[in-house]
């Protein structure tokens, strides 16, 4: 089969022809229909500290996909051949004390799926069957293809009660733009996103944002004045990775303020702790998605009016990943998906 691979240590990716993965007992082998690109793709493309101490080679990248069953390992029951489904590229361990909870999202030995292990940028990836999620009717498959990052932005969005709520995005990637139509559909009152490139900032418009803010060009405290707004957000979600979006969104929270941090920083990142003690604010890392409570509630929210679709901008043939990696990197884009048939 077709896969883009990391080859060798070095920049670059390459589609080579490779073996089809092998299919276990509990395994689900997919052909990849659609599959989108990731920051992370990007850092392993480039081949970055974190990709050179994370990334074995040689491997097949790749992790946001949706396609269709091509085969069922010897135990796996409940699915059939030809039907539509993602997958959960985490797999979990499922003996340590969470998974043993049912709380897979804080396993400790997660390994994940064209980062640690051969992924879905090929014809046909194999997931564990327990990973694997049938995609609703009614879901475009280039819509399921990013089901990923629709996942980390439910699960970062659903973290705390939004009903009512004042709500600050930093990052306009297509993760804050995500969460910011997620927000409104759950009925926030303000949902203020910020980012400093006006590409992702109208993207965030289209996605429902109240208010759009380049912060190069106005200040929060300007736009929390236009809305109204006399004492400040009730809920953040850091989505940028930026230290400074970070640092400012603490200072505009309000008292008892609750804040979900899902960005990245590519460094360590010092905050001044006296907002968040004086303030009383709640701090909570976000990683992945929750297994699989954010797939169900994703799934009910984009079968009953939730539209993430104008966050996907661009559409490639698989053959064509140069261009498409190339888009990706000019920060000119939304989502981007390959088109694997
Ligand atoms: P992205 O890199 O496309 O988006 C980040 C955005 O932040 C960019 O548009 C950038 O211009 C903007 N930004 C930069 N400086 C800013 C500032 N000072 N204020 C406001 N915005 C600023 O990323 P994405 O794919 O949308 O993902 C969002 C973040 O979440 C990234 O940091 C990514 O690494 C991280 N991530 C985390 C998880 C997880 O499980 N925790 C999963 C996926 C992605
Ligand atoms: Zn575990």
């Amino acid at each position: 089969m077709k896969a883009l691979v990391k080859k060798k240590a070095e920049p670059g990716l390459w589609m080579e022809e490779v073996p089809v993965p092998e299919v276990g007992p509990n395994d689900v082998l997919i052909r990849v229909r659609k599959a989108a690109i990731c920051g992370t793709d990007i850092h392993i493309y480039s081949w970055d500290e974190w990709s050179q101490k994370t990334v074995p080679v040689p491997i097949t990248v790749g992790h946001e996909f949706t396609g269709e069953v091509a085969r069922l390992g010897s135990a796996v029951t409940g699915f059939t051949k030809g039907e539509r489904v993602s997958a959960e590229g985490h797999i979990t361990c499922g003996h340590c004390r969470n998974c043993r909870a049912g709380k897979r999202h804080l396993c400790r030995n997660t390994v994940g799926i064209g980062v640690h292990r051969d992924g879905a940028f090929a014809e046909y990836v194999s997931m564990p069957a327990v990973n694997v999620f049938k995609v609703p009717q009614g879901v475009p498959d280039e819509i399921a293809a990013f089901f990923d990052p629709m996942g980390n932005a439910v699960h970062t969005a659903l973290s705390f009660d939004l009903v009512g709520e004042d709500v600050l995005i930093t990052g306009a990637g297509p993760i804050g733009c995500m969460a910011a139509a997620i927000s409104r559909h759950v009925g926030a009152r303000y949902v203020v996103v910020t980012d400093v490139n006006d590409y992702r900032l109208e993207l965030a418009r289209k996605l429902g944002a109240t208010r759009a803010v380049n912060v190069q060009d106005s200040t929060l405290r300007e736009v929390m004045g236009d809305l109204g707004m006399t004492e400040g957000f009730d809920v953040g979600m850091e989505m940028s990775g930026n230290g400074e979006a970070l640092r400012s969104m603490l200072g505009v929270m309000n008292h008892g303020g609750r804040v979900a941090i899902l960005g990245i920083p590519s460094k360590e990142v010092s905050i001044d702790w006296n907002p968040v003690i004086f303030k009383g604010l709640v701090l909570k890392g976000i990683y992945g998605r929750e297994m699989f409570e954010t797939w169900y509630k994703m799934a009910a929210m984009l079968t009953s009016g939730l539209d993430l679709s104008p966050v996907l901008t661009h559409r490639f043939p698989a053959e064509k990943f140069q261009e498409a990696f190339e888009a990706m990197k000019t920060g000119q884009s939304g989502k981007i998906v390959l088109d694997w048939t």
